[in-house]
């Protein structure tokens, strides 16, 4: 029978890394409540908190990771995101030279910012909340890779839609899959322009399935209405046609169709996105391809 664990965020890792002994075990079909720490691991907690400092062990930190019994290389996780608890306080903030107009960016800034129901209150303004877990991913096959960092094995990706109600497709690269989750966003635009969201510590709750034998080449993201592919790299063109490839793949593989077919129908009804684009330097950007389920259909 599936069970209900509690992670609190005392758990930390700041790789993803099949050296890391699990925080926690889990069977296939369990329920996990987690307690995330913001990216900064707890050290921004008033305006004159700034940047200038990063935290010494590391930025984006995950909880975990989670052992899954029975997962083996060629596995999936599938990972719904139930739930996300943010905590009342989180910050904006802004990084001398940091971000797409970090030309512009001269010095450093914080605002911590207030969770008032649906809505963030930022100082007389208010916006709508849009909670997201920003990193997702299991142990790489190789060596670890810090969680500050997206990849094949998930990771940093900070894609808006991984969101409450939606299912994150996991590859399984190592025994046990190892999965961390971390770095909630109570909310963040596309691109996380200034290169953070708004970071806030939270509560997730997800349940974790196993899929046997469900070989995937890169995260898949699920959600009521669509399918959604997932790309990194350090130049956003390629980045771009990473999430790209995968959806025609994934659109041949599930309507049967040639390529094409596949890739015209693309330019009708996908959207290609970037997820975030804010550097610095050679940092990867993500990015995602959408295609609504009307279309491709629903199902694994
Ligand atoms: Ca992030």
């Amino acid at each position: 029978m599936a069970s209900t664990h509690q992670l609190s965020r005392q758990h930390l890792v700041y790789s993803l890394d099949q050296t890391h002994a699990p925080a926690l075990e889990i069977g296939p079909g369990d329920r996990v409540v987690l307690e995330t720490y913001d990216a900064r691991t707890g050290s921004i907690q008033r305006d004159e908190d700034l940047l200038e400092h990063p935290h010494p062990a590391g930025s984006n930190p995950a909880t975990g990771p989670i052992l899954v019994r029975g997962a083996e290389p060629g596995d999936a996780l599938c990972v719904e995101i139930e739930r996300i608890e943010l905590a009342p306080q989180g910050f904006l903030a802004v990084k001398a030279g940091m971000g797409l107009l970090g030309h512009l960016a001269k010095g450093f800034a914080t605002r911590m910012v207030q969770i008032e129901g649906d809505q963030v209150r930022f100082g007389d303004l208010r916006f709508p909340i849009r909670p997201m877990v920003g990193v997702i991913g299991t142990a790489p096959a190789g060596v670890g890779i810090s969680t500050g960092m997206p990849g094949p094995h998930g990771g940093n990706m900070d894609n808006r839609y991984i969101a409450p109600g939606s299912k994150v497709y996991l590859p399984v690269n190592v025994p046990g899959a190892l999965l961390g989750i971390g770095d909630v966003h109570g909310a963040m635009g596309d691109g996380e322009i200034t290169f953070i969201g708004l970071e806030i510590c939270a509560e997730v709750t997800a349940r974790v399935e196993l899929l046997k034998g469900k070989r995937l080449r890169r995260p898949l993201v699920e959600t009521a209405e669509y399918w959604i592919t997932t790309g990194d790299h350090p130049d956003p063109a390629q980045a771009l046609r990473v999430a790209a490839e995968e959806m025609v793949l994934l659109m041949q593989e599930r309507m049967g169709l040639g390529f094409a077919e596949a890739y015209m129908l693309m330019s009708g009804a996908v959207d290609v996105q970037i997820c975030q684009c804010c550097g610095p330097g050679e940092f990867p950007v993500t990015t995602r391809a959408v295609i609504g389920k009307a279309l491709i259909g629903g199902g694994r």
